[in-house]
């Protein structure tokens, strides 16, 4: 159990829940990118992370790319971290956009990684259209601003790459300041993203023998959360994501009553993006609001499990 040896000083006992309230020894992150798409860290760089915080697994999340896995987990062997396969899907939905994230895919599976290529495609030519959408706004950005943002990565082009740029150039102070002048939906240089439908996602998902999990549901209208969760499980999706950076005490217990009444497995994670979203840490969130406990990670496991094995002995 390497993870015990990496625990931080203050990070609790080997053995039993940290004493330390904001450690996270023992415990999990299911949600986290890396610079493979929207994240500032490389994936060896956040497993070193997680293991300096002692946390037992990881899932990996990028944003229509499994392509951090291989490094990931490389490292997840070297450190006592277990890395566990994750793709975060943007989802349309007549009350707005949503996140799905699929855990336990396989990251061969030929119809996911040829959507995610085609999502991925999709998303450069977007940057492209924004980059234009600005320089017709009168400010000075170029696509290589955009990629010099993201690490020189152009795969998983998104909205925080522009962001970073704008900031770089000078033109904002901040990402939140990029988002709310210019790129949130909305605004003078939005330019709205490909997306599948909830069914495309979740059938893409189980096809590819993993388990769909709704992410921050938060980010949709409240009043749409509660027939969204319901429209999706009846859809198959698995779960639903209860712990996030996002989401305040009340949203989680109301979360977790709706995963309890549809029989909806319950997840969470930090949605760390490193540099990107510096308020966020991994492991615990905002301000020590996020706690995962392995329990979770087992019951997704199980399901993942027992899907793949209904689909090789269809009844
Ligand atoms: P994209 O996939 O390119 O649409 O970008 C989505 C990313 O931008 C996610 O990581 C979000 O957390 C972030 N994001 C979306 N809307 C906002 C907003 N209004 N303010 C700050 N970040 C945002
Ligand atoms: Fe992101
Ligand atoms: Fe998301
Ligand atoms: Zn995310």
């Amino acid at each position: 159990m390497a993870h015990n040896d990496m625990r931080p000083a203050h990070g609790g006992e080997a053995f039993g829940p940290p004493r330390h309230p904001g450690g996270v020894a023992g415990l999990v992150d299911l949600h986290a990118h890396t610079y493979v798409s929207d994240g500032t860290l490389s994936p060896t760089a956040l497993v070193e992370l997680a293991a300096r915080k002692g946390l037992a697994a990881l899932a990996v999340t990028d944003h229509d790319h499994l392509g951090g896995l291989v490094e990931a987990r490389a490292a997840g062997e070297r450190l006592g971290v277990e890395v566990v396969a994750g793709v975060e899907l943007s989802i349309t939905h007549p009350a707005g956009e949503l996140h799905l994230l699929g855990y336990f895919v396989d990251p061969e599976e030929p119809r996911l990684a040829q959507t995610l290529q085609h999502l991925r495609a999709a998303r450069g030519r977007r940057a492209e259209a924004m980059v234009e959408r600005l320089r017709a706004l009168g400010l000075d950005i170029a696509m290589d601003d955009v990629v010099a943002a993201a690490q020189g990565r152009a795969e998983a082009l998104g909205r925080p790459h522009v962001a970073r740029a704008l900031m770089a150039k000078g033109h904002v102070a901040s990402i939140q300041e990029a988002f709310d002048r210019w790129l949130a939906d909305g605004r003078p240089a939005h330019v709205p993203k490909r997306k599948l439908t909830a069914a495309e996602g979740i059938a893409l998902v189980h096809g590819a023998g993993g388990v769909a999990v709704l992410a921050h549901a938060v980010t949709l209208p409240e009043a749409s959360r509660e027939p969204i969760v319901r429209e999706l499980a009846a859809l198959g999706m698995d779960g639903i994501e209860v712990a996030h950076s996002k989401h305040a005490p009340e949203d989680r217990a109301r979360l977790a009553a709706w995963a309890d009444a549809l029989g909806l497995l319950q997840s969470g994670g930090s949605d760390f993006h490193g540099d990107n979203k510096p308020d966020v840490e991994l492991g615990s969130g905002k301000g020590g609001n996020v706690r995962v406990a392995p329990e979770w990670l087992e019951a997704l496991r199980t399901r993942a499990a027992r899907r793949r094995a209904e689909a090789r002995s269809p009844t």
